[in-house]
């Protein structure tokens, strides 16, 4: 695979796939611009080298129709603001307008096509569509992490058909920073793995007890654990059908000499609402009527040590309900222990992200993912199909 700064561009017409999909409000304002933010040093290296650049992305999900709620066009003025110059928008994504559009352009220039979804052969990774995209450029770059993990027409189909295909450097620092991690890393590797269900995570969990000289798992994923060693965990988050797993991963670990950290106290409640009654119980010692939404202070204590002497640590999934503030000291006070440690830390998925933003301290983080669904499927140990499309 190449990177975009190892091809001439020079010139050319690239056709940069960009994660254009921003969150908008109800009146169509675009309500986070940190997306069209991370496209900015891609961009901004092709225009410098005299090319145009042809934008291209998806926004929510138009199922292959023109839905003008998932137009693109309001992310155009904000990409002009940012860049500092003119983006023409395109109301359509392939076809005369856009032909036409691209043979305006001059050295520099830059244009935002319309929802690369409005139309059934993305989602499809369809030929037909993939060739229409292809017939606007000389090179294409793809930008999208976080929709690599789905062949689409626009990062996995058009690399066929266009005879310069390469990596722009937001995609580049992706898997270069998830290679370092997980590739050949400085050790102890430490990963902590959180959140609701074993059942999203068993084949990261899997993946990773492979390659990790510690697992911590925290998060209500942890109470399926508890209960496959004969623990009651009350009415915390539990998946009896996953019992049996997650006694295999233990075993597993076990068998690797990889030591593996469940939480041994929990700060417990009866609902989930941010006024609740709370207690602090080992977890041996959870009632039926209650149920574990944070880890407790033993165990911050526990897993912080756990990552004070890690040399890379690798984080996905919060440690406790974060979103309500008696249950979100654990990932909170995991963040400091992860920063203070002074670790290659990569920090992957939605909620992991949102809780590290929260603590104000993401510029601590050595690298925050931009893709969910994309960064688990690396952590799952899979090969992204718009990855391997480059290759
Ligand atoms: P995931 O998307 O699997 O990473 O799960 C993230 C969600 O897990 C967050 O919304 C948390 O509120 C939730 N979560 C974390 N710990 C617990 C817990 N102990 N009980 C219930 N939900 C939890």
């Amino acid at each position: 695979m190449k990177y975009l700064d190892q091809i001439d561009v020079s010139g050319k017409k690239v056709l940069v796939r960009v994660d254009f999909n921003v969150p908008m409000d109800k009146s169509g304002n675009v309500t986070d611009d940190t997306r069209v933010k991370a496209s900015l040093a891609t961009i901004n290296y092709i225009r410098e080298k005299g090319a145009r650049v042809i934008v291209t992305s998806h926004l929510g999900r138009p199922k292959g129709k023109r839905v003008e709620e998932f137009s693109l066009k309001p992310v155009a003025p904000i990409l002009a603001s940012l860049l500092k110059k003119d983006v023409l928008f395109v109301d359509d994504c392939i076809g005369e307008k856009a032909l036409q559009a691209v043979a305006n352009m001059k050295a520099g220039d830059v244009i935002l096509l319309e929802n690369l979804r409005y139309y059934p052969g993305e989602d499809k990774n369809d030929d037909a569509f993939a060739q229409e995209l292809a017939k606007l450029c000389d090179v294409y770059i793809n930008d999208a992490f976080a929709v690599s993990h789905r062949a689409a027409a626009s990062n996995t189909a058009i690399t066929k058909f266009v005879p310069v295909c390469a990596a722009g450097f937001l995609l580049k620092n992706e898997i270069e920073y998830f290679n370092k991690a997980m590739g050949n890393p400085a050790r102890p590797l430490v990963a902590i793995i959180g959140g609701a269900k074993v059942s999203d995570k068993i084949k990261v969990l899997e993946n990773v007890i492979d390659k990790v000289d510690r697992l911590i798992v925290g998060g209500g994923m942890a109470f399926t654990f508890l209960k496959a060693q004969g623990l009651n965990v009350g009415k915390s988050l539990c998946e009896t059908e996953m019992l049996d797993l997650a006694r295999k991963i233990m075993e597993k670990a076990k068998q690797k000499n990889v030591q593996f950290l469940l939480p041994v106290d929990v700060v417990i409640a009866k609902a989930t609402v941010a006024d609740a009654e709370t207690k602090v119980v080992a977890v041996k010692d959870i009632p039926d009527e209650w149920m574990g939404l944070d880890i407790g202070p033993a165990t911050i204590a526990a897993f912080s040590d756990a990552v004070k002497t890690a040399k890379t640590i690798v984080w996905n999934g919060p440690l406790g309900m974060f979103e309500l503030a008696p249950f979100s000291s654990g990932t909170f006070k995991l963040v400091d222990a992860v920063v203070a440690s002074g670790a290659l830390t990569i920090v992957g998925g939605g909620d992991t992200d949102t809780a590290i933003h929260k603590t104000g301290k993401s510029d601590k983080i050595s690298y925050i993912s931009t893709g969910g669904g994309a960064f688990l499927e690396l952590l799952e140990g899979k090969t992204l199909p718009a990855v391997a499309a480059l290759g």
